[in-house]
């Protein structure tokens, strides 16, 4: 749980309020967001007459594997943070909108949405290097580091296939 408590504004059109804070999210298993270290938070959160609307900035150090070379990279992920929050105590059924989340009492638990917003904001592509080298895929030798004995005959992939067809001529099987 992350808790906002919005007591001082709710219901108190105009009113805002600055939730700024450092959270561990360890706890949270999940494949996507691996945290390398805590979560930077920092919302601001308005009161209108039905809703409090919270906008700001979510920033998260997580570790993933090279897509190349599987070393272990730390990414930083910033991500926007935009969400309308309603409480069930004083918005009719018929104001509110599909995508208002909403809250008990004077406490928004916030972290769902924190998690929503880091994961939306994930790199496609995690490179230790723009330039690194990747692995031998015969032997996994990380090429960012050294040789292998494969990669002494370098394999122009045309001839590769040039050999297999001569394989298939001379009638050989893999
Ligand atoms: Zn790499
Ligand atoms: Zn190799």
């Amino acid at each position: 749980m992350i808790q906002v408590n919005v007591e001082r504004i709710k219901d108190r059109q105009g009113e805002t309020l600055l939730f700024r804070e450092e959270v561990g999210l360890s706890h949270i298993d999940r494949e996507e967001i691996p945290f390398a270290g805590p979560v930077d938070i920092e919302i601001e959160l308005t009161s209108s007459d039905k809703t409090i609307q919270a906008e700001g900035t979510v920033k998260a150090v997580i570790q993933r594997p090279c897509d190349r070379c599987l070393s272990p990279v730390e990414v930083l992920i910033e991500a926007p943070f935009k969400e309308i929050y309603f409480s069930t105590s004083t918005t009719q059924d018929n104001l509110l909108q599909d995508e208002w989340i909403s809250f008990k009492n004077e406490v928004i638990d916030i972290e769902p949405e924190v998690i929503k917003s880091l994961i939306t904001a994930l790199p496609m592509k995690t490179l230790c290097d723009q330039n690194c080298r990747g692995l031998c895929p015969s032997c996994g030798q990380n090429f960012n580091t050294g040789k292998c004995a494969c990669s002494e005959e370098e394999i122009d992939p045309r001839l590769v296939e040039l050999r297999e067809i001569i394989k298939l001529k001379h009638g050989e099987k893999n």
